[in-house]
């Protein structure tokens, strides 16, 4: 099956081994497939603790094992066991992360990276030639950015920003050229929300494929896919792994084809999450229900603290009535996630001031696990969209709430803004 689904990983038409085959995605012995786990269980927190996770044949191991390897014994000249021949092309604890992603995202086919950033490039050069022309939004994570504008440009690839939480500038951006059209929702730093389905419209009508970072939110708040996305982007690094202890990086698609094409250049390029970063991240996903229910909690406890704060000017979080993007985002998210961000009277200063002054919340680049951190954009994780159409406020602090009890955050905050 593996063989014929196509070449090995010395050969240059692409790899062979699970998920690799044109129809479906054989897994050793049965294992890892979702063993029809879809189809009986459908609620989000059942699909996460049980996707990917099927037992272990061997043992019953009801946790799929780190299959810390990198080639596999065939049986006899391309008589693959179960299909896997080299770890880059496929590995089975990578396949079990895999699987659960693309169970989560509601989609066909996940694909797992070493990073964000790794995958987001793959998806890149997959989709994308010279002469192409890709919509960025004027709010992005800034490795994001830099990859647009310092790397992919140098390869004839064109850009142009636009608010992506107005469809109309979305529209206007487009041109004869666009290929792809990129946008994260809710924004990291300044939490806009963009309305998946309108802009999935416009993208479709222009020929476009529409890109969805769905990081901040993840599966369990927003479903990109459903909403009319073709690809969700996530850096797993964040509420995916959701313990500061891993980095990596997920593609996922509904189209089979692209899927496959995907799967290509995933190999042929190399950059995959290896064996035990995929086993943590599997791990996390099974918490990640009820982690994003308490990152939302205190984060909506921490947003209102800050609207009545005297030394905080704005408060940008979708979960608040007054935020632009609130109806929108009540209409295709579960709940408002964990990210805050606010800025601070006083300018760059005072909001340095902030981060140094916390306690609870460590301060430190990152986002998403269970300890709160905070961060000064400008002066950090956007420091690379300096002088750009994306650069951050200055006086700008931004949040990720974790789950620890909200009074000692509320408390922590209250004694770094001076009470
Ligand atoms: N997308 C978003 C929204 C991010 O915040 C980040 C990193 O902070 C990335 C992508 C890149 O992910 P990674 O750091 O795992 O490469």
């Amino acid at each position: 099956m593996a063989n014929e689904a196509g070449a090995g990983p010395e050969d240059p038409r692409g790899p062979r081994g699970p998920g690799r085959g044109a129809t479906a995605r054989p897994s050793p012995a049965g294992r890892h497939t979702l063993g029809g786990m879809s189809d009986s269980y459908t609620h989000f927190e059942t699909l996460a603790i049980h996707a990917g996770n099927t037992a272990d044949p061997l043992t019953g191991a009801v946790v799929p094992p780190i299959y810390q390897v990198s080639t596999y014994k065939q049986d006899g000249v391309g008589g693959l066991r179960g299909g896997y021949e080299y770890s880059r092309s496929a590995n089975p604890t990578r396949t079990a992360l895999e699987e659960n992603l693309a169970a989560l995202e509601g989609g066909s086919r996940g694909l797992a990276f070493a990073s964000g950033l790794a995958a987001e490039d793959c998806l890149l050069r997959t989709l994308l030639s010279p002469g192409d022309h890709v919509v960025i939004p004027n709010d992005a994570y800034g490795g994001t950015f830099r990859l647009f504008a310092k790397v992919v440009s140098r390869w004839g690839v064109d850009w142009s920003v636009a608010d992506t939480s107005d469809p109309a500038a979305v529209r206007a951006a487009i041109t004869p050229k666009t290929k792809v059209v990129w946008v994260e929702t809710p924004s990291n730093p300044l939490l806009g929300i963009t309305d998946i389905p309108a802009v999935a419209q416009i993208a479709r009508e222009a020929g476009a494929k529409l890109v969805v970072d769905n990081t901040f939110a993840t599966p369990y708040l927003q479903q990109p896919l459903a909403l009319g996305a073709d690809v969700v982007v996530h850096s797993l690094t964040k509420y995916m792994g959701g313990h500061s202890d891993v980095v990596g990086g997920a593609l996922i698609v509904g189209d089979q084809g692209l899927g496959e094409e995907l799967a290509y250049h995933q190999n042929a390029m190399g950059a995959v999450a290896g064996p035990f970063d995929s086993w943590l991240v599997l791990r996390g996903t099974k918490t990640l229900a009820v982690r994003m229910d308490r990152h939302s909690e205190n984060a909506t406890r921490i947003a209102d603290m800050l609207t009545r704060h005297p030394r905080v000017s704005r408060v940008l979080y979708p979960g608040l009535p007054e935020h632009p993007g609130h109806e929108v985002a009540a209409k295709q998210m579960k709940a408002f996630g964990g990210m805050v961000s606010f800025q601070v009277e006083g300018g760059e200063e005072a909001a340095v001031a902030v981060c140094d002054r916390a306690r609870v919340f460590t301060l430190g680049e990152s986002l998403g696990g269970v300890e709160s951190l905070i961060e000064h954009p400008g002066r950090m994780t956007h420091a690379s969209a300096a002088g750009s159409a994306l650069e951050v406020p200055a006086d700008l602090v931004r949040l990720s709430v974790g789950i620890e009890n909200v009074d000692d955050l509320l408390e922590d905050l209250q004694q770094a803004l001076g009470k």
